[in-house]
């Protein structure tokens, strides 16, 4: 299994419980861009989809470091998609929706 640390809360973590976010180049600063999928070019920083994680992640500059991108990075997007997520309180609940196109 592949384990990343979650560049808020510093715990190692199974990839696949944490989220894939990337930076991309907006029109004015850097824009961190949730990638669940893991399609995106470029490079990657993990995080918990947890609002806690990502608020220590921006307390520490950390996601800014790990993506190597300079000036500020607009977390809206991010901030967005991790409280969509949110639904799925307390620990792993796996919902067997009918979610999956294949
Ligand atoms: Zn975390």
């Amino acid at each position: 299994m592949v384990v990343r640390t979650c560049v808020g809360c510093r715990q190692r973590a199974e990839a696949t419980s944490l989220v894939r976010v990337v930076a991309e180049q907006g029109t004015q600063q850097w824009v961190a861009v949730p990638d669940p999928r893991r399609s995106l070019p470029g490079r990657g920083a993990h995080l918990h989809p947890e609002a806690r994680c990502l608020d220590l992640a921006v307390r520490r500059k950390a996601l800014g470091r790990a993506l190597r991108v300079e000036g500020p990075l607009d977390l809206g997007r991010l901030t967005a998609w991790i409280a969509g997520q949110a639904g799925s309180t307390g620990s792993s609940t796996s919902q067997n929706s009918t979610n999956q196109h294949r």
